[in-house]
C-alpha cells in the first residue's frame, strides 16, 4: 500500500472520434484486428494527470490480439480510409503501382488473401 506521493504514468486512450467502426490489418500479427485510438500519456502525480508527455495525443493504430500499437503516420492506408490525404491525392488511390484504377464493379475490393 502506498500512502506516500506516487508519481507515474496514465495514458488515455479512447476510440478516435470518427474512426470508431474502422478495422484495419495489423501490421505485427497480420489479422484485420487493428482499431485506430487516440493515445494521451501524461505525467502523474499522487495519481492526477499534470503534465502532458506530448502536445497532442498520438494517433496509432492498436491490435488488440497482440496489443501492439503504431503511429498512423506509418499507416497510409489508413490515413486513407479516414479521409487524410494532406489535402491532396483525393483522386490519386492510396494503394497499388498507379494507374492501377478502380475495380470492376462487383469485385470487392482490398478482400483478404489469408488463409
Ligand atoms: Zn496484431
Amino acid at each position: 500500500m502506498f500512502f506516500f506521493f506516487t508519481c507515474g504514468t496514465h495514458t488515455f486512450t479512447s476510440r478516435l472520434a470518427g474512426a470508431e467502426n474502422l478495422t484495419v490489418q495489423c501490421q505485427n500479427c497480420g489479422n484485420f484486428s487493428g482499431h485506430v485510438y487516440k493515445r494521451w500519456e501524461w505525467f502523474t502525480f499522487c495519481f492526477i494527470p499534470v503534465i502532458p508527455f506530448s502536445l497532442k495525443p498520438y494517433k496509432e493504430v492498436g491490435c488488440h490480439i497482440c496489443n501492439f500499437y503504431q503511429d498512423t503516420k506509418y499507416r497510409p492506408d489508413v490515413q486513407g480510409q479516414m479521409g487524410w490525404n494532406n489535402g491532396q491525392g483525393q483522386q490519386g488511390m492510396m494503394m497499388g503501382p498507379p494507374g492501377h484504377g478502380p475495380p470492376p464493379a462487383g469485385v470487392p475490393q482490398q478482400h483478404p488473401q489469408y488463409k
